[in-house]
C-alpha cells in the first residue's frame, strides 16, 4: 500500500522533471549525469517520491559504472543540502579527521581531544562499526552512560564547552545519506568510491569545517585492499573538498595489521587512556600525533610535531577527553576491564603476517562487533595482538590474548591469524602515502 502511494506521487512529479527511470537508465549505460538530474533523484528519494527499489537500482548502476569528479561533487552537494549545517562563531577554527575504518583503530579517541588542546573546535560526527571494521561510537559507548545521539544544540554546546565532541549524525545532518546508506548496506552497494565519498563528505561538510584530514586505510583489515584503490578514494575525497572550498589532505595508512595492540571496544578505550599517560603503543601514538599535527598545520596553526606529541601526554589532551566524556554523560570510572587469557608462541620466528580481516571477523563472532545494524555488543569482549609484523618472537612469548567468558575456542582462531616465518620480514610502513589538494605524493 505504501509502495502504491509512492508510485501515485511519483506520477505527479514526473510531469515536472526527467523521469527517474530515465536517470537510472542513463547511469546504467555509463553516461555522466547533470547536477539537476542528481539533485532531483536525491530530493525525490528524500520526500519518498522515489521508491527504494529505484534508488537501489541507481546505487548498483553507480557501483558498476562509477561517477566522474563532477557527478561525485553533485551527489555530495545534494546529500549535504538534504539537511542542516552547523554554525560557529566567526573567529573559530573548525577541523575534523575521518578514518575509513579498520581493526583496532581507536585513533579518533586521541585525535579529537588532542586537536582541541590547541584551541580549535572539533565537532567529530562519527559512525558505528559494521562488518569487520570497528566504529568510534561503539568504542565510546563502552563507557557506561556515554551518549552518542546528541541534538544539534547539544553537539554545538559540547564543542563550545570542551573543544570537541564525538557523536553520531543527528536527524538533521544529511538525512538523505542516512536513508541511502541503509539501503546500500543491504544491497551490496557500499563499495563504490563516489558513493563512499559523497556519504562521508555529506556528513563531514555539514560540520562547516575549515579543514579536514582523512585516514584512508589500506590492507586486509579494511575495504580498500590495494594501494591503487586507497589512492583513488583519497584523491576523490580531497578533490571534492576543494570544490566546497574546504582544505583537505588524506594520508593512506597500513591496515595489514591492527593499529595498536587492543581490538575490542572497552579495551580500545583503555589503550587510548594509556596513550594519554605516555604508555601507548608506538604505532598508535605516531599515527595520532601525525594526523593532529598535519591537520593543525593545514588549518593555519603554527605548531611543530613535537608540540603535538607533548600535548598528547602532558595531560592537556587527556583533560579535553575527560571533559568531553563527562559532558556526554560517560562514567569512565565504570569502564569494563578485559580479563585476558594469553596466547603463547609455540615456535621461534618472525611475525610475518597478521590476517587482519579474520581478526575483525573473529571479534564480531565473539560478540564484540556488529553483523546487523541492530545487533547489541558486548563491550568487554576483546582480542590483543602485542607483536608487530617483522618482530622476532621467542618460543613462550605472549603473542596474543583473548578476553571472553569462554576464551578457549577463540585462542585457536586467534593463533590462525598470526603467521610466523623462520626468515626476517620487512614490515610495510605505517604511512603509505599522502594525497594533497595540489599533488599526489607517494
Ligand atoms: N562511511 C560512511 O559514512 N559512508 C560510507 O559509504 C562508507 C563509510
Amino acid at each position: 500500500m505504501a509502495e502504491l502511494e509512492k508510485v501515485t506521487r511519483l506520477v505527479t512529479i514526473e510531469h515536472f522533471s526527467t523521469p527517474p527511470v530515465e536517470i537510472i537508465r542513463l547511469k546504467r549505460d555509463g553516461h555522466a549525469l547533470s547536477e539537476t538530474q542528481i539533485s532531483q533523484l536525491i530530493k525525490q528519494y528524500q520526500n519518498a517520491t522515489l521508491l527504494d527499489s529505484q534508488m537501489a537500482a541507481f546505487a548498483m548502476a553507480t557501483c558498476i559504472q562509477g561517477m566522474n569528479a563532477d557527478e561525485t561533487y553533485y551527489l555530495t552537494k545534494a546529500m549535504l543540502d538534504s539537511g542542516s549545517r552547523l554554525v560557529w562563531p566567526t573567529d573559530s577554527v573548525v577541523v575534523d579527521k575521518h578514518s575509513t575504518g579498520g581493526v583496532g583503530d581507536k585513533a579518533s579517541l586521541l585525535i579529537a581531544p588532542l586537536l582541541a588542546s590547541f584551541g580549535v573546535r572539533v565537532p567529530m560526527i562519527s559512525g558505528r562499526g559494521l562488518g569487520i571494521t570497528g566504529g568510534t561510537l561503539d568504542k565510546l559507548e563502552s563507557i557506561p552512560g556515554f551518549k552518542t545521539s546528541l541534538s544539534l544544540v547539544e553537539l554545538q554546546n559540547t564543542v563550545n564547552a570542551t573543544g570537541c565532541v564525538i557523536t553520531g549524525a543527528t536527524e538533521e545532518i544529511a538525512p538523505a545519506d542516512r536513508m541511502l546508506y541503509g539501503l546500500r548496506d543491504i544491497t551490496g552497494t557500499v563499495a563504490s568510491i563516489p558513493l563512499i565519498t559523497s556519504s562521508i563528505l555529506s556528513k563531514k561538510l555539514a560540520e562547516s569545517p575549515d579543514a579536514l584530514i582523512f585516514d584512508v586505510k589500506c590492507g586486509t583489515g579494511t575495504s580498500m585492499r590495494s594501494l591503487k584503490e586507497a589512492r583513488e578514494l583519497a584523491a576523490m575525497l580531497v578533490q571534492t573538498c576543494r570544490r566546497f572550498s574546504v582544505k583537505a589532505k588524506a594520508i593512506i595508512t597500513d591496515m595489514d595489521q591492527p593499529l595498536g595492540t587492543a581490538i575490542g571496544n572497552a579495551a580500545e578505550v583503555r589503550e587510548a587512556l594509556l596513550s594519554f599517560s605516555g604508555s601507548g603503543p608506538p604505532d598508535l601514538v605516531h599515527l595520532a600525533t601525525t594526523f593532529a599535527y598535519e591537520l593543525l598545520v593545514l588549518s593555519g596553526k603554527m605548531v611543530t610535531y613535537n608540540d603535538v606529541a607533548e600535548n598528547l601526554t602532558n595531560g592537556y589532551a587527556q583533560n579535553h577527553f575527560e571533559d568531553m566524556v563527562k559532558k556526554q554523560h560517560g562514567k569512565l570510572c565504570q569502564l569494563a576491564s578485559p580479563h585476558w587469557t594469553p596466547l603463547i608462541a609455540t615456535q621461534k620466528g618472525y611475525l610475518a603476517r597478521v590476517d587482519t580481516g579474520a581478526l575483525g571477523a573473529l571479534l564480531v563472532r565473539m560478540g564484540g562487533g556488529r553483523q546487523l545494524p541492530d545487533d547489541t555488543l558486548d563491550p568487554s569482549v576483546s582480542l590483543a595482538v602485542p607483536k608487530k609484523v617483522g618482530e622476532l618472537i621467542e618460543k613462550g612469548d605472549v603473542i596474543g590474548a583473548v578476553s571472553h567468558t569462554t576464551p578457549e575456542p577463540y585462542l585457536n582462531e586467534l593463533r590462525a591469524t598470526l603467521h610466523i616465518s623462520n626468515t626476517p620480514v620487512e614490515p610495510r610502513p605505517l604511512i603509505m602515502g599522502t594525497v594533497t589538494q595540489d599533488a599526489d605524493k607517494e
